[in-house]
């Protein structure tokens, strides 16, 4: 274990801990079989497993961290008592084995917001596309998006035999962890945008950026997923419907292996607490190549998104950008080229100036088709 591990270390063991506790009560109301849907909005549902899942994640952080403000999505009673095997007090040794980034070491509870979906991909979970369902804990320092957990409770549902579940962790300046980082394929360009919250303007910008292939799934968490495992270019959203929680977790491991997540101006979303919580500027997520994206999108769908306020970038000098594995090779330079692209290249954007080093290139895994049916 690292000695004497920082506030942001032992936030992101205690997350992903209680993410995998998250996911096993998500994973019992399905096989209950009573999924108790609520409709908070239109095309916006809510189900036990939301409810559940919250409670276990924002009651076992708040134990932990009192003085930290965290938002999760679902509005819930205060006053419910919260039953006692959801409150999870253990922490991941593994995360605590690792050193903190030096930038990140002296931050106070006052400057953290931790942001909390979760259940990512509500509408795909009422309908049985099991393997959209992320559960997002995000953990944001003075407004940005700094360390993420992504959980995905059917991940390896359709290989029995092997486990089933998986939880993915990455610190920006540390790196990822739980999954293999890929590329995209480079002869073609593949999209991925939301399956259940479409419209004209939502096609149309993916359109745009004229695809070979477009991935219609459900969840900011999932899609993401299919960025850094190298199955789409971009995940493009005109929309002004994904919200902090969606993005807090996702964006913080996209910029930690080299990617960006920003609105349609090319601004990073601020996670501030005192932010409106919608991402009205839309969400264009992309591995590389993310000012050509962004120039894609026609100039009356941009005008429709307003511009986000972007936080004060952290003083961070150095950035190491690749994975768990990865690190340990760059540092003993077997990995030694440099990219041409820190985490964020837009030129509105002020993001933290990155001296970033790659990861070789893998092979990529064309097989986009994520959406099957349990
Ligand atoms: P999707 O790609 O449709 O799964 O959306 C990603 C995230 O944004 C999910 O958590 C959705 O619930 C949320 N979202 C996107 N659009 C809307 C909308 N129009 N109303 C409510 N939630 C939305
Ligand atoms: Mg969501
Ligand atoms: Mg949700």
């Amino acid at each position: 274990m690292a000695s004497n591990p920082s506030l942001v270390m032992r936030i992101v063991s205690a997350s992903v801990a209680v993410s995998n506790r998250a996911s096993n009560i998500i994973r019992n109301v399905l096989t209950k079989g009573d999924l108790g849907i609520v409709e908070k909005g239109k095309n916006d549902l809510q189900t036990e497993a939301d409810r559940s899942a919250q409670r276990c994640i924002v009651a076992s952080l708040h134990k932990q961290f009192p003085n930290v403000a965290i938002f999760g999505e679902e509005q819930l009673d205060p006053q419910e008592k919260i039953p006692q095997d959801f409150i999870e007090q253990g922490f991941d040794a593994e995360v605590l084995k690792h050193t903190c980034p030096e930038y990140l070491k002296d931050t106070k509870d006052e400057d953290i917001v931790i942001w909390v979906d979760p259940l990512d991909g509500t509408a795909e979970f009422t309908q049985g596309f099991l393997d959209h369902v992320t559960v997002l804990i995000g953990i944001s320092v003075r407004g940005n998006a700094v360390a993420g957990v992504i959980h995905q409770p059917w991940y390896n549902f359709d290989k029995p035999g092997l486990p089933l579940g998986r939880c993915l962790w990455g610190v920006i300046g540390l790196g990822t962890y739980g999954f293999e980082r890929e590329t995209p394929p480079a002869d073609k360009v593949i999209i991925t945008t939301s399956r259940s919250h479409s419209d004209r303007m939502v096609t149309e910008a993916v359109e745009a950026c004229k695809p070979d292939e477009v991935v219609r799934v459900g969840g900011a968490g999932h899609k993401v997923l299919l960025l850094i495992e190298g199955k789409v270019h971009a995940y493009v959203f005109a929309s002004k419907g994904c919200k902090k929680w969606d993005t807090c977790a996702p964006e913080a491991i996209l910029h930690a292996v080299g990617g960006t997540l920003t609105d349609f101006h090319g601004i990073r979303m601020n996670y501030s607490a005192d932010v409106q919580r919608k991402n009205t500027g839309g969400v264009l997520a992309t591995v590389a190549d993310h000012a050509k994206f962004l120039n894609c999108i026609p100039e009356h769908i941009r005008d429709v998104m307003d511009k986000s306020s972007e936080a004060p970038p952290l003083d961070f000098k150095e950035v190491i950008v690749c994975g768990g594995a990865d690190l340990e090779k760059a540092k003993k330079n077997e990995v030694s080229e440099k990219t041409s692209s820190p985490p964020n290249q837009n030129a509105e954007s002020t993001a933290p100036k990155a001296d970033s080093k790659s990861t070789s290139a893998t092979v990529p895994n064309d097989n986009a088709n994520t959406n099957t049916k349990l």
